[in-house]
């Protein structure tokens, strides 16, 4: 299990300081306030390995090069990788990436918002664009949306457009089960979660899951997992170091699905 940092904000929309998330989450999770057992019974002690993170120019074009050439350098078979943003802009040379492998590649996706629009304020590559370009590059056979309660008239016509199987937060009760036959890569935005459990994001977006919710909701996933990312916590709303520790929760129990758990 490797961790690898993109510490990456520029094409955040509202806040900056989503850069500046990876060491804390890393921090948080090698905190003596915890351990490194899972809830399902994975011992993690000894079996992550934390590769720091990338040092990346500011401007996108050449950043979004760098990411797609790093991950692809890191992803080989006995590799199972977790990125930690950053903004969900870099999900988009992630997943290029992946997509380089995996072929039937499908996507798993938590977040408050659907982040498909075709551009905002002229950025294409904005936080709320990746799976817009995800799709139009037919880079995942299938997109799963786990959690949104932001969906715009534009965002319901992309999503159908792409064919997107969208889980929304209104429908909680009656959401189908988290069964995928392909390979897939679990993109997720902490902004999922309530902010009453995660202050620690730029988008304070209310009516979220909690994170015991979160946790069975990973815990009920059927899939072969092949890679992940964990974006959108902003230390700079985290003084008390609190969101951190959930953002380290959830990397954990993604760890554990990652490796057979
Ligand atoms: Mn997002
Ligand atoms: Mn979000």
């Amino acid at each position: 299990m490797s961790l690898l940092g993109i510490p990456f904000d520029e094409n955040s929309s509202y806040l900056r300081g989503a850069a500046q998330a990876p060491p804390r989450i890393v921090e948080a999770l090698f905190c003596e306030s915890s351990n490194l057992w899972t809830e399902n019974g994975t011992d993690l002690q000894g079996r992550v390995r934390d590769w720091g993170s990338l040092a990346l120019p500011s401007d996108t074009p050449a950043a979004f090069s760098a990411i797609e050439r790093e991950v692809a350098r890191q992803l080989r078979p006995d590799v199972r990788l977790i990125l930690l943003g950053g903004d969900h802009s870099i999900t988009y040379p992630v997943v290029k990436a992946f997509a380089a492998k995996f072929p039937d590649l499908e996507i798993l996706h938590f977040d408050a918002h659907p982040d498909l629009y075709d551009q905002l304020g002229g950025n294409r590559f904005s936080h709320a664009c990746p799976f817009a370009r995800v799709m139009e590059e037919k880079l995942a056979r299938r997109l799963v949306q786990v959690g949104i309660r932001t969906m715009s008239r534009h965002q319901r016509e992309q999503a159908q457009r792409f064919g997107v199987e969208v889980l929304e937060m209104k429908d909680l009760g009656h959401w189908p089960a988290l069964n995928f036959r392909g390979p897939v890569y679990l993109s997720f935005d902490i902004d999922v979660l309530d902010p009453a459990f995660v202050p620690g994001i730029s988008h304070w977006e209310p009516g979220g899951l909690s994170v015991r919710e979160v946790v069975n909701l990973l815990h009920s996933v059927r899939a072969s997992l092949v890679g992940a990312d964990l974006v959108e916590y902003n230390p700079v709303r985290d003084p008390s170091g609190r969101t951190a520790m959930v953002c380290a929760k959830v990397v954990k129990e993604i760890a554990a699905g990652l490796l057979g758990g």
